[in-house]
């Protein structure tokens, strides 16, 4: 490609609405566009990007036996409302009718239809396992798009399902995915940590997460420096306290706490710090009022709330509900007296929690030295909180530490939860009908393409992996008006691109400083310059995007040398 010929509008500004590193680089090194919020025009340059991972994922999915196919994006409702998921998605479905007022959306994701046509069309374990795919558009009209492509309401995504005969099966598929994961981030140049994670909406059972590091990314890992453990924070499990402190109850006093609605201001208030107050959160979990009581200082982990209820929704309780529903008045809430009305939740750490501090149910008035079993009862303790740095290593004991993530792929055992209500049934060996036994494998393909610009980046642009790069060298003539070197530019240009290493030359009528600051911006791995000197000494000068390093080399040489370092490190 030559640059005159090429649609590369790139920006020296900053855009405003650039919100993360990969997406003000995405933008400014004319790769992407906004189209609305979350969805976006992916340029020729991102595109290339995009077919070399596309086509890493292909390799990597047929290696393991993967089959690809092309399911629709858009899906008739009946078959969501056969799997109880019409509701479980809520706003997050782009939901639309057709000319005849039939409900169809836009696929989310696919195991409905994939899982209703294979239990169409198989019905003998002989034909199991089976692995199919497709690489394809999905739509979540996601609470906050943000992120560029990172959390986008429009993505493109590999969608692998397995289908086995048993959990046996379905184990060695899982082991197949998680292998061609590991070859995929691998092959992208991408540093990948793996997690232990929680199933959400689509349900079933074990988890992996695959994340790439970087402090922009939504998802908090947890993860030990001494063992292997790591866990989505969604996930990871809070170690349960040991005996409780051999601290006297003292008696339950009623104080004034005037216009003290925070933990915090209540600890400021009553002197004390925040673990010694009992925090209340009022809920509801598909409309039904639930209290969950967690130490001043720690987080209720939502998921794991909502897990341990098995409730589709969990919402805050607003004011109007907490009068209507607890029976409360608007804040000052504690438990006691609480579970005769509502069902109260509480963290295992609450149990030991020897007076405390908690809300009286009136205004204005606290109550100190609280005590379980003494003065309030709960319907169960369980783990309830977010886990933090400091905790204790479920695994090793030792202390975890936290840091952010972004999810770029996840593999689901989901069991027979699809099968068993979509039908899809096989005649075992012994003739009997059993569900098929099925996984799930998710990979955000342009999510791996911006957390690939996450990862590596400088103050100049984007440090693109040499396999994924949208062309690997960029070839400049110190002079455009130069025919000597111009005519060397172009030949080089010509012998690259027929060796077979993707090479586009920038032949603009611009200054140098201008064709190498986009160098950097834009990424490619390998700058050739070619000066005066070139011509003479017939030497050329490379620069790698990722070093700073500058060579030079006889430019008869260069395409063996090229050639040889970029494949080496691919
Ligand atoms: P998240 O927790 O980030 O919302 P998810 O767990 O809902 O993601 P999955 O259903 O597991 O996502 O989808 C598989 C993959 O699709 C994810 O691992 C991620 O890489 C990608 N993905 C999901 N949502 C988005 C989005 N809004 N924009 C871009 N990629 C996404
Ligand atoms: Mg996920």
């Amino acid at each position: 490609m030559r640059a005159t010929e090429a649609f590369i509008p790139t920006l020296r500004e900053i855009p405003a609405e650039a919100d993360t590193i990969s997406h003000q680089l995405l933008l400014r090194a004319g790769m992407l566009r906004k189209v609305a919020a979350g969805i976006y025009s992916i340029l020729p340059l991102g595109h290339r990007v995009l077919l070399k991972i596309e086509r890493i994922v292909r390799e990597e999915m047929n290696r393991a036996g993967g089959i690809e196919l092309l399911m629709p994006i858009i899906q008739p409702a009946e078959i969501w409302q056969q799997s109880g998921r019409w509701d479980v998605y809520g706003p997050e479905m782009f939901r639309l009718k057709d000319r005849h007022e039939r409900g169809f959306c836009l696929g989310p994701t696919h195991e409905e239809l994939i899982t209703d046509l294979v239990g169409q069309e198989i019905k003998s374990y002989r034909q199991l396992p089976l692995l199919l795919y497709q690489i394809q558009n999905k739509y979540r009209d996601e609470r906050r798009p943000r992120f560029g492509l990172l959390r986008g309401r429009e993505f493109i995504m590999k969608d692998l399902y397995s289908f086995d005969i048993d959990e046996q099966g379905l184990e060695i598929s899982y082991g197949k995915m998680y292998t061609a994961y590991s070859r995929i981030f691998d092959r992208c140049g991408l540093s990948i940590r793996v997690v232990e994670a929680d199933p959400g909406a689509i349900g079933g059972g074990d988890t992996h997460e695959f994340m790439v590091m970087a402090d922009t990314g939504e998802a908090e890992i947890i993860f030990c420096t001494a063992c292997d453990y790591a866990a989505d924070i969604e996930k990871a499990p809070c170690p349960v306290d040991g005996q409780p402190a051999a601290i006297e109850k003292q008696p339950l006093e009623r104080v004034r706490t005037p216009g003290t609605r925070t933990v915090e201001e209540v600890a400021k208030y009553l002197g004390i710090p925040a673990m010694q107050v009992l925090k209340i959160m009022l809920y509801l979990a598909d409309g039904e009022p639930v209290a969950v009581l967690i130490r001043g200082d720690r987080s209720v982990n939502e998921i794991k709330v909502q897990n341990y209820l098995q409730a589709i929704r969990l919402e805050i309780a607003n004011a109007e509900d907490v009068a209507a529903k607890f029976g409360l008045p608007p804040g000052f809430a504690g438990p006691v007296g609480l579970q005769s009305q509502v069902r109260v939740l509480a963290d295992n750490e609450v149990r030991h929690l020897a007076n405390g501090v908690a809300g009286a149910n009136e205004p204005d008035h606290h109550y100190r030295n609280v005590n379980y079993g003494r003065d309030y009862q709960v319907y169960a303790f369980d783990d309830f909180r977010v886990a933090r740095e400091g905790d204790a290593c479920p695994k090793c004991g030792q202390p975890v530490q936290l840091r952010r993530g972004i999810e770029v792929g996840q593999l689901f055992k989901l069991g027979t939860k699809y099968s068993k209500v979509l039908g899809a049934t096989i005649l075992d060996e012994g003739g009997k009908e059993v569900p098929m036994v099925m996984g799930c494998y998710g990979i955000g393909v342009t999510r791996t393409l911006a957390a690939a610009v996450e990862q590596g980046h400088d103050k100049d642009g984007i440090i693109w992996p040499y396999s994924i790069a949208p062309y690997e060298v960029v070839v400049i003539p110190v002079s455009q008006r130069d025919a000597l070197q111009t005519n060397l530019a172009e030949a080089l240009y010509q012998q690259l691109f027929a060796s077979g290493i993707d090479a586009i030359y920038d032949n603009r009528a611009e200054r140098t400083g201008v064709k190498f600051k986009d160098a950097d911006l834009i990424g490619y791995p390998v700058r050739v310059v070619i000066n005066d000197g070139s011509v003479v000494d017939r030497l050329v000068e490379v620069k790698w995007r990722n070093t700073g390093n500058v060579e030079k080399i006889p430019y008869a040489d260069l395409c063996t040398y090229l050639r040889s370092k970029l494949v080496s490190n691919n």
